[in-house]
């Protein structure tokens, strides 16, 4: 049997935890032992789930880092789906290339850039090292054109570059814009 890997990338709401369902649902309707994988970190709706933005979702186990995943993986699994891929250590792709080679079909999601259009941590490299790449859009709020970038607002207003990840007390979103409309304040 052969593995290679696949990567479902975009900003956020483009749909790629939507997307990343919807393969391992149809893995499952051919018979498939899927595993899906997310960081710890993430825990936007559930500890437990892969959940998207309109409420789809499905069982995930939650790792805090890339080490762990390879002991719990079992034997008769063909699939390894790992959602939010962007918030793992480089080492995820040792992981992400062992469980290729072994035969398994390797399904990525994640943001391809961060809030200040920068590649994403294990990103780049895990598009250069993968079978095929999906570059999905969002909606642009502001114009509704395709979006391609997340903007980060703090209180209602375009985040700085310099604002640190974690703000105390501020109210925080995020929104999908296209390129035009995407502001970074320096
Ligand atoms: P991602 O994992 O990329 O953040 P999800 O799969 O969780 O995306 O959510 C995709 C869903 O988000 C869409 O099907 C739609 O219902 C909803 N959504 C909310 N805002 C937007 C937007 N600006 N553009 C597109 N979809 C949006
Ligand atoms: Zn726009």
């Amino acid at each position: 049997t052969y593995g290679w890997i696949e990567v479902v990338i975009g900003p956020m709401y483009s749909g790629k935890s939507e997307e990343l369902i919807r393969r391992v649902r149809r893995a499952k309707i051919a018979k498939m032992k899927v595993q899906v994988f997310k960081p710890s970190v993430d825990d936007r709706y559930s500890k437990e789930d892969v959940v998207s933005h309109c409420g789809e979702k499905i069982e995930a186990m939650p790792v805090k880092d890339s080490s762990v995943i390879m002991g719990k993986v079992d034997n008769d699994t063909k699939v390894v789906a790992i959602d939010e891929v962007q918030f793992f250590d480089i080492n995820i792709l040792d992981v992400i290339e062992e469980l290729a080679e072994k035969g398994l079909r390797v399904i990525c999601a994640g943001l391809d850039m961060d809030f200040k259009g920068e590649p994403f941590g294990p990103i780049p490299r895990l598009l250069a090292i993968a079978e095929k790449v999906d570059k999905i859009s969002a909606i642009c709020v502001v114009c509704g054109n395709p979006a391609t970038r997340t903007q980060r607002l703090i209180n209602g207003k375009p985040a700085r570059y310099s604002d640190p990840v974690v703000l105390v007390g501020a109210q925080e979103s995020y929104e999908a814009r296209c390129r035009n409309c995407h502001i970074i304040v320096k």
